[in-house]
């Protein structure tokens, strides 16, 4: 483990990224905070006296799902104007001259997509879609704001964010790829995740224990320093694109 950003990492880095074969990518709430996206200890409190905690859960849909549909309305309406920035842009360059090229993002907000990246495995879901709570489908929906309460124009069901909530599982298919995407890659980053979430918090584990050279950048240390090959110090949008 290293703690620098001296010139001689930044180009260590850049050069074994310049010749690799297979990258996998794990980005969280910091790549986004330069965006103005707030991270999840940033995140401004309550909304009409309620936590996040108490309106992402499948309790509260099934309790009142019109009042968690417009609090994903209220978070539409602010995502909507947000623009990716130069860490989305650098990783969607990256990705077009790696062979083997995989972004893993706790992210719901769809900046990677609107920067550009392509294989994304979104462990979180995504706020710009929408899951049929009746036949399951899912489908891209970008609508501020959407009509409350949306149904399922295949089967009639009620409609709810295609988001993984508070006491539910990650999708078995999801992690079982993010899994093979660790354990084959040669390089990993990891960007801007305060590696207290579980499961992305030992991805970084699981893809050093399978042979990868682990980059972690991060505006300060996180449980992960411990364990990565270098840790960058500063801010996603200014590291990633020296590194790439
Ligand atoms: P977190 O909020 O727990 O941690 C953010 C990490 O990013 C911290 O370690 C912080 O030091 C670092 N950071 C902040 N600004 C940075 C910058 N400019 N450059 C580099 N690093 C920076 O986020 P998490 O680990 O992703 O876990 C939070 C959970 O909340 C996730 O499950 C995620 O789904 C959800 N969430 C998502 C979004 C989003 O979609 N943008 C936003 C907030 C929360
Ligand atoms: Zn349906």
């Amino acid at each position: 483990m290293q703690l620098n950003r001296d010139n001689n990492v930044i180009e260590d880095v850049r050069n074994r990224l310049s010749v690799a074969s297979s990258v996998t990518i794990l980005t969280g709430a910091g790549i986004s905070a330069e965006s103005g996206v707030p991270t999840f200890r940033g995140e401004d409190g309550l909304w009409r006296n309620y936590r996040a905690e108490e309106l992402a859960t499948p309790q509260a849909f099934k309790r009142d799902p019109v009042l968690v549909w417009e609090w994903y309305n209220m978070r539409r309406e602010r995502l909507s104007d947000i623009e990716p920035n130069q860490a989305h842009y650098a990783l969607a360059r990256l990705e077009k001259r790696v062979g083997d090229f995989t972004l893993i993002t706790q992210n719901v907000d769809g900046l990677h997509e609107k920067g550009g990246s392509r294989n994304i495995i979104e462990l979180h879901g995504n706020i710009w879609r929408v899951r049929c709570t009746g036949c399951g489908g899912i489908k891209d929906n970008h609508d501020v704001p959407i009509d409350i309460l949306p149904y399922c124009v295949d089967c009639g069901g009620l409609l709810r964010p295609h988001i993984v909530w508070f006491g539910e599982m990650l999708p078995d298919d999801v992690l079982s790829s993010a899994y093979s995407a660790l354990e084959i890659c040669k390089i990993m980053i990891v960007v801007g995740t305060s590696g207290i979430v579980q499961p992305a918090a030992s991805m970084a584990y699981t893809a050093k224990r399978a042979g990868a050279y682990v980059i972690e950048v991060n505006l300060e240390m996180t449980p992960n320093s411990g364990i990565v090959d270098r840790t960058i110090i500063g801010k996603a949008a200014e590291i990633l694109p020296l590194l790439i």
